[in-house]
């Protein structure tokens, strides 16, 4: 079966394009599938404007909306093991982790399915006068177009298809080239519990011939983006030509603090799974860990000895606790943010090389990797860099943790673990990031926000601001026994 859908019918792409999925783990070809192109955006954009401005979908009920995306939840849960196990096939993650992310999707469909479903949320303001009817009501934006990473992307797609359905909109969704199966079988589940044909789309394809052309579209009102920091500037430029409403999920360089006084065997442990979960290809992974003085020494030994011993290996091996990096390309790009934190001065306590077990040569792995004495100027430090590394840096005191978590374009999220719960307090209100774990790491809600402030993004995912970021509103005044204004007279 061809794997675009436009239009409620499965297509293959117009330039009968085609691109061999393989899993990172080992190199194995998972699939051939369509790759989408310039033609295949406009014509689903095309399909989601008609099925916009004619189609059913924007006007039916919200409780009915509601229904769906329950049903989708509860065929989420049906198909968990299919879509983790083709999740972990196309990002070579380990099957934990892909069942926990399918599962986080069926929660996120659940929560907006729950929430439209409850009722609408429509404001009725008091004007004082009687003969006046004055409400403020939500509509939907309008046709969405919804682009995702590799990492964690049935959750990615999810985050977005659920509350732009939940609003009214339609939408067509572009996954990563890199990790489309996810998304095909997502679009299956939604045809199944009975969106109308044309309400969501799927088109496969890079960045740059189906993802730039899409944010591009003139029949597209709002574009939202998971991705990197490169990409989220092009897509807010492209988006601004027609003035798109945008949401921009981007990355993030996440502080971990601990203070000396914090329980530190549990500090450590969630330092290691912040750090190296998913071979640190998360946007909340804890890649900067910032420890203070007196413990610094006894946490960073414990911290290599358990990260030395972290067994990788692929998706369904069961005694592996990390996988590969998505790509050979990303590898590289990990290594020469090694090399030069090294060049730059820091130390490396472990890591920092391809492992040398002969099983995992056909894979793109990288040891867990702990750089320590790191400074804030070093580029290892400052960037994204997306893969198993974290970087040790030291502070003295409150003011200079909170200086140093602060010192990033970033600002998605960040973690403080301290017995002093009016210090932790005091630090929570002065870290510029969308989330904050006290004594705690990497937990989500669906009903609670998630983004990122300065350059980790635009907007919000999941929560009430969530689904507000695919709605306008709309002012609508009706007077009763109108008459004549007479301004002039
Ligand atoms: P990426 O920016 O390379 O690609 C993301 C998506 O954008 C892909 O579908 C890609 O094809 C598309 N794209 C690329 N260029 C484009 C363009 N010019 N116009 C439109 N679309 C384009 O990111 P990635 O490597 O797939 O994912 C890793 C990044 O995603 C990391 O930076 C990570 O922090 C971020 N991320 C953020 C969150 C979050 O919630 N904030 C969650 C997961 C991942």
């Amino acid at each position: 079966m061809p794997e675009l859908f436009i239009g409620g019918r499965w297509t293959a792409a117009a330039a009968a394009r085609v691109r061999d999925i393989r899993c990172p783990a080992d190199g194995s070809l998972v699939a051939t599938v369509d790759e989408g192109g310039p033609e295949d955006v406009a014509a689903a954009a095309t399909a989601a404007r008609e099925a916009f401005d004619t189609g059913s979908w924007p006007h039916t009920p919200a409780a009915e909306r509601g229904r769906l995306l329950l049903r989708v939840a509860d065929l989420l849960e049906r198909e968990r093991s299919a879509l983790a196990h083709a999740e972990s096939l196309d990002t070579g993650q380990r099957l934990a982790e892909s069942e926990y992310g399918t599962l986080a999707a069926a929660d996120c469909f659940r929560y907006y399915g729950g929430l439209v479903a409850a009722g609408n949320s429509d404001r009725i303001p008091d004007t004082g006068d009687p003969e006046v009817d004055s409400r403020v009501v939500h509509e939907p934006v309008g046709v969405c177009a919804l682009i995702t990473p590799w990492s964690r992307p049935l959750l990615r797609s999810a985050a977005k298809v659920a509350p732009a359905l939940a609003a009214g909109n339609t939408f067509v969704l572009k996954p990563s080239e890199l990790t489309p199966h996810t998304a095909v079988l997502l679009m299956r589940l939604l045809a199944e519990a009975g969106l109308p044909a044309g309400a969501g789309n799927l088109v496969l394809g890079t960045g740059t011939e189906a993802g730039a052309p899409l944010s591009l579209d003139e029949r597209v009102d709002l574009v939202s983006l998971t991705g990197g920091l490169v990409t989220g500037r092009r897509v807010m430029a492209a988006a601004a030509t027609a003035v798109k409403r945008v949401v921009l999920e981007l990355g993030g360089k996440n502080p971990n603090i601990v203070f000396a006084d914090s329980d530190l065997d549990t500090a450590v442990d969630h330092a290691l799974t912040a750090a190296f979960q998913n071979a640190g290809q998360l946007c909340s992974a804890g890649s900067r860990l910032l420890l203070q003085d007196e413990i610094h020494d006894r946490f960073v030994e414990e911290l290599v000895a358990r990260a030395r011993a972290i067994r990788l290996g692929g998706p369904f091996d069961q005694d592996a606790r990390s996988g590969p990096l998505i790509s050979a390309a990303h590898r590289e790009r990990v290594e020469a943010y090694v090399a030069g934190g090294l060049a730059e001065g820091a130390v490396l306590r472990c890591g920092g090389s391809r492992p040398g077990d002969a099983v995992l040569a056909e894979g793109f792995f990288y040891l867990p990797t702990v750089l320590d004495e790191c400074t804030p100027g070093m580029s290892v430090v400052r960037d994204e860099c997306f893969g198993p590394v974290v970087t040790v840096e030291r502070f003295r005191d409150e003011p200079e943790a909170v200086a140093l978590a602060n010192d990033t374009l970033y600002g998605l999220n960040a973690a403080v673990w301290t017995e002093d719960a009016a210090r932790a307090t005091r630090v929570a209100a002065r870290l510029r990031v969308g989330t904050v774990w006290i004594n705690d790491l990497l937990a989500r809600h669906p009903a609670a926000e998630w983004g990122g402030w300065k350059q980790s993004g635009l907007g919000r995912e999941f929560g009430l601001r969530g689904l507000a970021e695919y709605q306008e509103t709309k002012h609508v005044w009706r007077r009763y026994g109108t008459r004549p204004r007479r301004w002039f007279e």
